[in-house]
């Protein structure tokens, strides 16, 4: 039976096809109930080793991978580089040969430049997870995102999805274009060209105009400003950014009826999103990406360990 995911690692989405990311939604289905039940306790990664190392802050990802580890059975450990010697100059490079020479069966690693990841799965001997670098790739975020909007359509092909925000500094954007047109979706994106892409991939269409935009859509994605990845200071001609980009209700009525409203978090209410877009149980579906975040890296963490667990 030819293996259901066939690479070493999980560096992005780039390289994937359809049928790596069905595998591992599908794979993610099974945990979903799992996770509601009372004692959440597998046994397959017993005996395991999983190291996080998140250069960058993190609330979900971070935490969720810690939770999919230990709900598998790993052991857990999360290695902090504010308290490491990376405080002591120490380099990616070698601090990432320190954690190998520890043995671990799993890597998870976030990191502020773009291609971290691929460097640093370059010197491991165990399986790496990118959870997020730079503003490369977030394969896990786009993965839990198209889990999300399966469970709630029944499907993914011909939905019309618009990314809306900071697509240009955003690693959550980059992983997302380009697993939902392999899924079949239709995508937009939605951007003030200060914030758009300087190329724009083929087959999405871009609107600066936000009604525009997200006219008809079935979901709408908004993503937070990333200040921390601008050279320069947030444009002043942007301060005005939420009458023109941000979700209100009376913007999300040009979607589809029954459009439903993402983000993956952290939200600057006010700002890109309103409080009661954000909250409205009918349409926002934030927590429970949030919740299938955890059965989506349970699914990769389990995948990518299974060649070394038989
Ligand atoms: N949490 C996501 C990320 O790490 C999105 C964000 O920070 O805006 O990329």
């Amino acid at each position: 039976m030819p293996a259901l995911f066939p690479h070493p690692h999980l560096l992005g989405i780039e390289g994937l096809s359809a049928a790596d990311i069905l595998n591992i939604l599908d794979e993610a289905e099974q945990w979903t109930a799992f996770n509601r039940g009372a004692r959440k306790a597998d046994d397959r990664l017993h005996g395991l080793t999983q190291i996080n190392a998140f250069f960058e802050n993190s609330t979900r990802t971070l935490f969720s991978f810690e939770i999919a580890g230990k709900r598998l059975g790993a052991q857990v450990s999360n290695f902090h580089p504010a308290a490491s010697s990376v405080r002591k100059g120490e380099s990616l490079i070698d601090t990432a040969l320190t954690l190998n020479a520890m043995r671990p069966d799993i890597l998870v690693i976030r990191h502020e430049a773009n291609g971290a990841a691929g460097e640093v799965a370059g010197l491991m001997d165990c399986p790496v997870i990118n959870a997020g670098d730079g503003q490369g790739e977030h394969p896990t975020q786009a993965l839990l995102d198209a889990l999300t909007i399966r469970r709630r359509f029944g499907r993914i092909e011909g939905l019309k999805i618009a990314i809306c925000g900071d697509i240009e500094h955003s690693r959550v954007a980059n992983s997302n274009l380009r697993s939902l047109p392999l899924l079949g979706a239709e995508v937009r994106i939605v951007a003030p060209l200060c914030l758009m892409p300087a190329v724009v991939p083929e087959g999405i269409a871009a609107f600066q105009d936000f009604d525009e935009g997200i006219a008809g859509v079935d979901a709408v994605m908004m993503l937070r400003i990333q200040k921390e990845r601008m050279e320069e200071d947030f444009p002043d001609t942007l301060q005005d950014y939420h009458t023109e980009y941000g979700l209100t209700r009376a913007r999300l009525a040009r979607a589809a009826p029954d459009a439903i409203v993402m983000h993956p978090g952290p939200m600057n209410r006010g700002v890109e999103i309103d409080g009661d877009v954000a909250d409205d149980p009918a349409r926002s579906v934030i927590l429970e990406q949030v919740e299938l975040g955890v059965a989506v890296r349970m699914a990769c963490l389990d995948l990518l360990t299974r060649e070394r667990r038989t």
